[in-house]
């Protein structure tokens, strides 16, 4: 049986309209960037190759700090792993935050979306800084599946297509002693987008700060970025279809920081 660890490598700070929807706009959240390690069965298993290293205190023109190979390398020797000994690597989707470092694992079979990968390097003009084709283009030269749909990439281990965040975002659905767990990637950048205040509350950010969440009156609340937010929904069931609620892993979520599943 499988356990799941997010592993932070990073900080970005994204305004909250960026993570909830008619959210606040000018008020900064600092969120997380985790790689996710995936261990208990026979091979190394890694979701997601984390964000480039901060300059100047920016990341791709967010607030942020850490990145890069630096982190990513201090981030998977907390789990006695190295880039180079994974034998699977799982991209959510090519977002610059989710992708950046993915060149360094050199030996790994590297899983994306067919439809994300083709949006990827022709997105929809909202899209275009969140994506970067030097990040992605050198994937090519590597051992790159691209997936078209729900697929097992190993036993108890499935990719799942979740449209709306990007065209071809995939969470993966991990068997474990308590049940299947979804890492769901940025379709739920935080538990907010899934259980949502029905009062205001005040929440405390990775970086230490209070932020205020909006209440909301619908069970899930969209990010503020996304290409289709029709889709997006039936995205929300099919994840439910999947797994329990509280089994779903939201990509950014301070909360899970130094935690392991289950
Ligand atoms: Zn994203």
């Amino acid at each position: 049986m499988y356990r799941i660890t997010p592993l932070k490598m990073a900080e970005i700070s994204v305004p909250i309209g960026v993570v909830q929807m008619m959210g606040d706009m000018r008020a900064l959240v600092t969120g997380p960037v985790f790689v996710w390690v995936i261990d208990g069965g026979d091979e190394k298993i890694v979701v997601d190759a984390g964000v480039e290293e901060a300059k100047n205190g920016l990341v791709h023109g967010f607030p942020g700090k850490g990145g890069g190979e630096k982190s990513l390398r201090e981030a998977l020797e907390r789990a006695n792993m190295k880039p180079e000994d994974v034998d699977k690597l799982i991209i959510t989707h090519l977002h610059f935050d989710h992708v950046a470092n993915a060149k360094l694992f050199h030996n790994a079979r590297i899983y994306v979306q067919k439809r994300e990968w083709e949006s990827a390097l022709n997105p929809p003009m909202h899209y275009r800084q969140t994506y970067d084709e030097n990040m992605i283009l050198p994937l090519e030269e590597m051992d790159l599946c691209l997936v078209c749909g729900d697929a097992e990439v190993a036993e108890g281990i499935r990719v799942v297509l979740l449209p709306g965040h990007t065209k071809g975002l995939q969470g993966v659905s991990v068997r474990t002693e308590k049940g299947d767990y979804l890492i769901a990637g940025d379709h739920f950048y935080t538990y907010f987008n899934f259980f949502p205040p029905k009062q205001q509350v005040e929440f405390t950010d990775a970086a230490g700060n209070k932020v205020q969440f909006p209440p909301a009156t619908t069970p899930f609340v969209p990010p503020g970025l996304h290409v289709d937010l029709s889709e997006w929904y039936e995205s929300c069931f099919k994840a439910l279809s999947t797994v329990r609620k509280q089994n779903i892993l939201p990509g950014h979520d301070p909360s899970l920081d130094g935690r392991s599943f289950p």
